[in-house]
């Protein structure tokens, strides 16, 4: 099945009902409303020129406009580039030439940023040319840039402007297009974290990510009767795929809270639009818990949803399941080169399971856990993470070189530590790259941070390798003492002493404010080491 498919199959299905709920931007569509509206930006994008294969790319945060684009350009087979909001001007040139895109959808500003300044920056050219016909010599390949909002600066089309662009002949050719899509047409590049160093673009097909939407939400028994509130960013495939054709492929309404997570934004709008759903990774879900604290609302409508991208502290999951009412909640992994998710937890599956592991499975996808020699190792031991199916990306853009390392005889490397048990459910012990080998020993991070957690000053912990003349590597945590606590690491090799084996003791601790993180949400480890590595020099 393709995406425009899964669109029309919903609407036929649930065209009254509501889809798509902005309540910052004041937008609630139907589905009926959601697909012309769909139709009218493809047949804008078929009057600018733009054609299957062409890469677009979309630059902005959480608006209902990301929804729309994405299944516009489905519609046509364009290929949709998602760019990190986060990123900068170097970034962006980066990302933009790297695929080479034809068009871009860009927000005028986020947060501190302005977007529209740094494409100045990027292309001047843009001042002194007809919208769609620029010329620029940073970013040869691009044609067209798209604003979503009022314009009134010269080289620029509005997003509303574009809507109306096609006239009876493009509206005409779109049935045609759609005809002709392929399940196995590339239709979408998405960049990776960058939690371990430079984001890397996967190509997904239409067959890749709809039917992992499908899967995905099938695990929570989503219906048209559920609401899903998705305060995790679009650009990511958690929002896009797990969130956005997740919903569609369910008839599901969407609740998107605001353009970027803020705890309380996201529980008013919980609350308000009475979702059953909600999606996060576990520190958007810690930062729901403080304000629930502060100032209690009423979440009874509230039943599951996924906590997924970084391993959740099993106290923060008995929190999510009694305050936050979400019994049902299951426990996703996956990485953006499959689709994304392989493993997830059933909203039944015994506590201690969803907290200790990432689920089982999913359907049709295959699971092997491998030594370094890339022997499968027995029932119950550590190894490498590799799946395959339907769910492993194309490659990755214009990168032959990594494709062929990711992805051997079909089976996707994931780079994960993974141990699985009799009955099939999984546990992520950490990433191979982190491992700790120490004096020959080998620690694993992810076992010395759940044992520092339970410390009750601590509200994050991190634990990770510096290289070391005496023992090769050296352990190293990085703390973030919770709101008005103060903590040393003597304190804290005080509290490992006797509990852990000495080899596992952070020889260093440092306690900091916040950690570096990826707008995703996830530490980033290597920024850690190279700042520690710095300090220690
Ligand atoms: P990069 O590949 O650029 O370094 P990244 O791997 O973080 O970044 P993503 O594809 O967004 O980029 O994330 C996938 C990774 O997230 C997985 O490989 C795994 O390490 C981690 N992950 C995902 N879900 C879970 C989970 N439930 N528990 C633990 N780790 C998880
Ligand atoms: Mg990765």
């Amino acid at each position: 099945m393709t995406i425009p498919q899964l669109l029309r199959e919903a609407v036929s299905l649930f065209g009254p009902r509501e889809a798509i709920i902005c309540p910052q931007q004041d937008i609630r569509l139907s589905y009926y409303e959601f697909d012309r509206a769909v139709d009218e930006l493809a047949s804008g994008f078929l009057a600018m020129g733009l054609e299957k294969g062409d890469r677009i790319g979309i630059w902005s945060p959480n608006r209902y406009e990301w929804v729309l684009t994405q299944f516009a350009t489905a519609r046509i087979g364009l290929v949709l580039v998602n760019i990190n909001p986060a990123y900068r001007l170097s970034e962006l040139e980066y990302a933009l030439n790297k695929v080479g895109c034809k068009a871009l959808v860009t927000a005028r500003a986020f947060k501190t940023s302005n977007y529209l300044e740094m494409i100045t920056t990027l292309a001047p050219e843009i001042a002194d040319c007809e919208p769609g016909r620029l010329r620029a010599e940073r970013l040869p390949q691009l044609r067209a840039v798209i604003v979503l909002g009022e314009v009134s600066e010269p080289g620029l089309f509005s997003f509303d402007r574009v809507r109306t662009l096609g006239g009876p002949a493009q509206q005409l050719r779109l049935p045609t297009i759609e005809a002709e899509l392929g399940p196995d047409d590339a239709i979408n590049i998405q960049f990776t974290s960058g939690t371990t160093g430079h984001p890397k673009g996967a190509t997904l097909s239409h067959y890749n990510i709809v039917n992992n939407a499908r899967y995905v939400t099938d695990r929570i028994a989503l219906t048209e009767s559920d609401r899903l509130c998705i305060p995790v960013p679009l650009y990511h495939c958690f929002g896009m795929v797990m969130g956005v054709l997740g919903a569609v492929s369910k008839g599901a309404a969407m609740v998107f809270p605001g353009e970027a997570f803020d705890p309380v934004t996201t529980l008013s709008a919980l609350e308000a639009e009475r979702c059953t759903a909600v999606y996060g990774v576990p520190t958007m879900f810690v930062a729901m818990l403080e304000e629930l604290d502060r100032s209690p609302r009423n979440l009874a409508q509230l039943r599951t949803g996924i906590m997924a991208g970084a391993p959740c502290p099993v106290e923060v999951m008995h929190r999510v399941m009694e305050r936050m009412h979400m019994r049902e909640v299951t426990i996703c992994y996956g990485m953006t080169e499959t689709s994304p998710v392989s493993f997830q937890s059933f909203t039944d599956d015994p506590v201690d399971k969803r907290c200790e592991t990432v689920g089982r499975i999913h359907p049709h996808l295959e699971v092997k856990i491998v030594n370094d020699d890339g022997r499968i190792v027995p029932v119950g031991v550590r190894g490498e993470l590799c799946t395959r199916g339907y769910s492993v990306m194309k490659g990755y853009w214009d990168d032959q070189e990594k494709t062929v390392e990711a992805i051997r005889d079909g089976w996707m490397h994931t780079g994960d530590l993974a141990v699985i048990d009799e009955q099939g459910f999984c546990a992520i012990v950490g990433r191979v790259k982190d491992m700790i080998i120490r004096g020959g020993e080998n620690v694993y991070p992810r076992e010395i941070e759940e044992f520092l957690f339970r410390h009750p000053k601590i509200s994050e912990v991190q634990v990770f390798g510096v290289p070391d003349d005496k023992y090769g590597e050296e352990v190293c945590a990085w703390v973030v003492a919770k709101p008005g606590a103060s903590l040393d690491g003597e304190e804290l090799r005080a509290f490992c002493n006797g509990q852990i084996a000495h080899y596992k003791i952070p020889r260093y601790i440092r306690v900091v404010d916040a950690l570096p993180m990826t707008i995703t949400g996830k530490p980033q480890k290597f920024i850690m080491r190279e700042q520690m590595q710095e300090m220690l020099k």
